[in-house]
């Protein structure tokens, strides 16, 4: 282990101040800080401010122009987002908003170097600020911009945003980068700023399906959020096999935060922050960096997320109670700005948020929700493995010992050389025990993942054809028993980058339909934005083309996808083959 997650904090963490009535108080770092020391943390890296040039990987040089003149003069009118309501100006805003974005470039770097495994900046999280606009109390979108300096040594990129606000600016920072995997839990737009996330901004081109939101309703309650969270992100860290993850846990989903409304708890959030740590050594090698971000309930509740996520990236139980001297310091403060009592633990009581505040209607189409999210993002491969019980992408244990290989050097020892011919067969279980699997066969990114999935699939009766070429499986089409009776559902089709584009595929799609004619069953395919080459991704529409094509050519009668699928993902399509009996 690298020892203590980073904390980053300094004196100028405090400039960051829009004035006494704004929400984003610097207040809360006397609280927040102080309960951090409380459980052993200290900051150790203070932010200062990033250079031009670090400001220009994602901001225009126009709006870091107009930034540094209302630096000066707070009083020029409003542009570029700047001005009365959300952003207002004020003297040394630049430097202040460009010490935020120094500190996780910074913190980033210490991650990339090594020296720390975590890093925590409780400051940043910035995740509104736009190329050229301000925007929801963000200046320069630090997170961002940290995503920004791991893009810069091409490395891949989770993006995890927990805050209740929809994480726009990172999104849309990196919309078009395929190696850059945005997922944004948030209160839905029709009833939160910034009025986006929906579940169809998905990202386009080959950064299709890379783009994530998942909107919930006001009062969905913690439960139907950390299910929300599960269901979503290990799966899509598998799929994806990032190098570095980065995250955003602001504290504004809370049930007494005062600006939104998802009634979640600290228990909760805390329970989020540590499935972030164990997908992060599952598969990031460990490097997480982690900020966090709204919070308007400065006493009650952002000291303790804050506390609870540290406590996360320390691998540290939580203890009980808050200490009582830190309660003592804090309670005539809290009750002065309207946010008393304190509470007594780090995690809520069980009657926070009251049934009352809770909307049982809200979970239940929370649950609708992230079923169509996993359908358009998640490879069937991986949906089936969890649904059939293949395998869990989170088990819930902690395992600060495992160590992924980054998918992009996830490569063979040796190869037989891509001119040998695939021989094309089905598979018995006992050739995962002998075959290798080739990388980027099928999802998931780690080809080891995907042979130990497959090795269980067969073992649970799925049918599979699959290409093989000496000691390789250079190829699968898997099919597992579907919903509907008599029809199998294909759940993998894939063929590994050398042997791409010389009628493998069709030619295992055939042999699979072949011994499902044998078996008198019918065949199933739905294909959605989720089926993609993680490291080499073809652009939707011509993805969505090479499926029919197969589909086509193994017999399938390719249909338009159902309406709630095709609202969300217009290239998704079906493809049917009954029982020939
Ligand atoms: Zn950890």
């Amino acid at each position: 282990m690298a020892g203590q997650p980073l904390l980053v904090y300094g004196p100028k963490s405090l400039t960051y101040d829009f004035g006494t009535r704004h929400p984003l108080s610097p207040r809360r770092f006397g609280p927040g800080i102080e309960l951090l020391r409380a459980v052993g943390a200290e900051p150790g890296l203070a932010p200062e401010p990033a250079t031009d040039a670090e400001l220009e990987w994602l901001h225009s040089p126009d709006y870091i122009a107009t930034v540094r003149r209302f630096s000066t003069d707070p009083d020029e009118p409003p542009m570029a987002g700047i001005g009365p309501g959300d952003d207002p100006a004020f003297a040394g805003m630049h430097e202040a908003a460009a010490a935020v974005a120094g500190g996780s470039i910074r913190a980033m770097e210490a991650i990339l170097r090594g020296d720390v495994e975590h890093a925590y900046q409780p400051g940043g999280g910035l995740h509104h600020a736009m190329r050229s606009r301000a925007s929801g109390f963000c200046i320069y979108n630090d997170v961002a911009l940290a995503i920004a300096r791991a893009r810069r040594d091409g490395l891949r990129v989770l993006y995890i945003d927990l805050d209740v606000h929809h994480g726009d600016g990172v999104q849309a920072l990196h919309y078009d980068d395929p190696a850059v995997l945005t997922i944004s839990f948030h209160e839905s737009g029709r009833s939160l700023f910034p009025g986006t996330g929906s579940v169809a901004e998905m990202g386009e081109g080959i950064a299709a399906a890379t783009s994530v939101n998942v909107p919930l309703e006001a009062a969905c309650g913690p439960e139907a959020w950390l299910a929300a969270v599960r269901a979503v992100v290990p799966a899509l860290a598998a799929a994806f096999g990032p190098d570095v993850i980065v995250s955003q846990h602001g504290a504004d989903g809370h049930f007494w935060d005062p600006l939104a409304h998802l009634s979640l708890t600290t228990t909760a959030m805390g329970e989020a922050a540590r499935l972030v740590d164990r997908m992060a050594h599952r598969y990031a090698g460990g490097r997480w960096l982690a900020t966090g971000g709204g919070g308007y309930s400065v006493h009650r509740v952002v000291p303790r997320v804050w506390t609870l996520t540290w406590l996360a990236m320390a691998h540290e139980a939580v203890p009980e109670r808050l200490p009582a001297d830190w309660r003592a310091r804090w309670e005539g403060d809290a009750a002065r700005w309207d946010d008393a009592p304190l509470p007594v633990g780090f995690e809520d009581e069980p009657d926070v948020p009251p049934d009352r505040s809770r909307s049982p209607a809200a979970a239940e189409r929370a649950k609708t929700t992230v079923s169509l999210v996993r359908t358009v993002i998640v490879p069937a491969l991986l949906r089936a493995a969890e649904s059939r019980g293949w395998r869990l992408f989170d088990d819930g244990v902690p395992d600060s010992e495992t160590r992924a290989t980054p998918a992009a050097e996830a490569q063979p020892a040796r190869r037989e050389g891509p001119a040998s011919e695939p021989m094309i067969r089905l598979l018995v279980p006992a050739d995962l025990d002998s075959l290798q699997v080739a990388p980027r066969v099928a999802a998931p990114a780690d080809a080891g993942v995907t042979a130990e999935i497959l090795r269980a699939a067969l073992r649970d009766g799925a049918v599979a054809a699959g290409a093989v070429v000496g000691e390789w499986l250079a190829g699968v089409a898997l099919v597992s028993s579907g919903p509907a009776e008599g029809v199998d559902q294909l759940v993998a089709l894939g063929v590994a980058p050398e042997w791409r584009r010389r009628g493998v595929a069709t030619a295992m799609f055939r042999a699979l339909v072949a011994e499902q004619d044998r078996r008198g069953r019918g065949i199933a395919a739905l294909h959605t934005a989720a089926e993609r080459d993680p490291l080499d991704p073809l652009p939707r529409a011509v993805r969505r083309g090479v499926a029919e094509r197969l589909a086509t050519h193994a017999g399938l009668a390719v249909a338009a996808a159902p309406p709630e699928i095709l609202a969300v993902d217009p290239d998704a399509i079906v493809a049917v083959r009954n029982s020939a009996n």
